[in-house]
């Protein structure tokens, strides 16, 4: 691929429905097909940051320091699996530092220019709330993956979701979308999945990805080894339903 990197962001304001797991998953997937693919940890608890073997408590500079005092964001990639912008614990403060800022919502997209001819794919985990390290995250990105846990709750979420990116789209960022809305964490073997799945196929239809992500033990064990459920069992169903997801936002992002 030529040119600029491709923004998407992985978001979803509640916590536990596979934001990391997936920005993570799905970067290891793209770089096995051969791209450039650069994650940013926009989440204060570092936990993709931790993912790749990397102790947050330890890291200096961060995308703290990135948003707050504009340090070159090359500073703060280290290169593991697939290249990783470091959180630190400090980016609990970002929000509050940059309030007071001139141009508060665009410190990312700012921080992205320099590298996106370094990279085909910049993929952003975002923390689990809607607030200013969110905004800067769907304002730097041209899509938006929205991993959901199949229950009913998680549609009302969705709502709001959909809400905050009218605003972002009306304000700051005219043609972010989403890219699309994965099902995660899906136990098969309950009637209560398929009805929670059919139901959000009946409210957004075909932005929901036809690539499901059934539940396993896969994705708690491999965090802790720091890998990618692709690197720590590279032949099981975990690694090979990332890949087919891999596969098919590559294809929509052809159409
Ligand atoms: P988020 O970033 O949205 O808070 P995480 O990616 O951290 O969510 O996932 C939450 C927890 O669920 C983690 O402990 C993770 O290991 C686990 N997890 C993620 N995906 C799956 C899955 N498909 N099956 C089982 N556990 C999963
Ligand atoms: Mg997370």
């Amino acid at each position: 691929m030529n040119g600029q990197a491709k923004v998407i962001a992985f978001a979803n304001q509640k916590g536990g429905v596979a934001k990391t797991t997936t920005t993570l998953n799905l970067a290891v997937a793209f770089a096995e097909e051969g791209h450039r693919v650069l994650c940013c940890d926009m989440d204060p608890q570092g936990n993709l940051t931790m993912s790749q073997g990397i102790d947050p408590d330890t890291v200096e500079t961060s995308m703290y320091h990135v948003l707050v005092h504009h340090v070159s964001i090359r500073e703060v990639i280290r290169r593991r699996e697939i290249d990783v912008a470091c959180a630190s614990i400090d980016l609990a403060g970002a929000e509050i530092a940059m309030s007071t800022q001139i141009g508060r919502e665009r410190s990312l997209e700012k921080a992205f220019r320099p590298i996106k001819d370094d990279y085909d794919f910049i993929f952003i985990d975002t923390p689990p709330s809607l607030g200013l390290l969110t905004i800067n995250a769907l304002t730097a990105a041209d899509k938006v993956i929205v991993p959901v846990q199949c229950e009913y709750l998680s549609m009302r979420g969705l709502l709001q979701l959909q809400n905050t990116l009218t605003m972002i789209r009306e304000n700051l960022n005219p043609n972010v979308d989403i890219e699309g809305i994965l099902p995660t964490l899906v136990d098969t073997r309950t009637l209560h999945a398929k009805e929670a799945i059919e139901l959000l196929e009946e409210s957004f239809g075909e932005r929901v990805f036809a690539s499901r992500i059934r539940k396993t033990v896969r994705f708690a064990e491999a965090p802790v080894q720091g890998m990618s459920v692709l690197k720590y069992d590279p032949d099981g169903m975990a690694a090979h339903a990332y890949r087919q997801l891999a596969k098919e936002v590559l294809h929509n992002g052809q159409r």
